[in-house]
């Protein structure tokens, strides 16, 4: 079993799209291990992108990520964080396979809808920035 971490980034939340989400992972048969909708903290967000600190899209991301409420959720199941990914789609989301969140909600790349841990390892460590009082179950 592995625990990952799910964001629905601003623009997913604006367009109501955190039940169609939810719904999706919970079809596959993973389990909601935690749940909140917040505003982002500013200093929580640049350490969950740290890896891209030098990139030239950071202040962007970093910026649209605490432009409006986010849903950070803990999944757990099976192969979880692929499991995950493979749903959400190509990051870039004309590149993303129809049946997929992002090849089926989204069109650019700075409103891809989502976010979802990208190995084991980028999950205990997300995990632990967004919810560091542990799962619910
Ligand atoms: P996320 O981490 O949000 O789940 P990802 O793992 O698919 O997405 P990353 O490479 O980690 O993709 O990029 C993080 C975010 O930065 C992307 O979701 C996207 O919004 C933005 N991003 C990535 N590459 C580019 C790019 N070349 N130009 C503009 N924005 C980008
Ligand atoms: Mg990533």
């Amino acid at each position: 079993m592995e625990t990952t971490l799910v964001l629905i980034k601003p623009g997913g939340v604006a367009r109501n799209l955190i039940g169609e989400i939810t719904r999706r992972i919970e079809a596959r048969d993973l389990q909601v291990a935690a749940l909140v909708l917040m505003k982002a903290d500013r200093a929580i967000v640049e350490e969950h992108y740290g890896e891209h600190r030098e990139k030239p899209f950071f202040a962007d991301v970093v910026d649209y990520l605490c432009s409006g409420p986010v849903v950070a959720m803990a999944v757990t199941g099976t192969n979880a964080v692929k499991a995950i990914r493979t749903m959400m789609g190509a990051t870039n989301p004309i590149e993303a396979t129809p049946g997929t969140i992002r090849g089926d909600f989204a069109l650019t790349i700075d409103d891809n809808l989502t976010h979802s841990s990208s190995d084991p390892e980028a999950a205990a460590r997300e995990l632990a920035l967004w919810f560091p009082e542990g799962t619910v179950r």
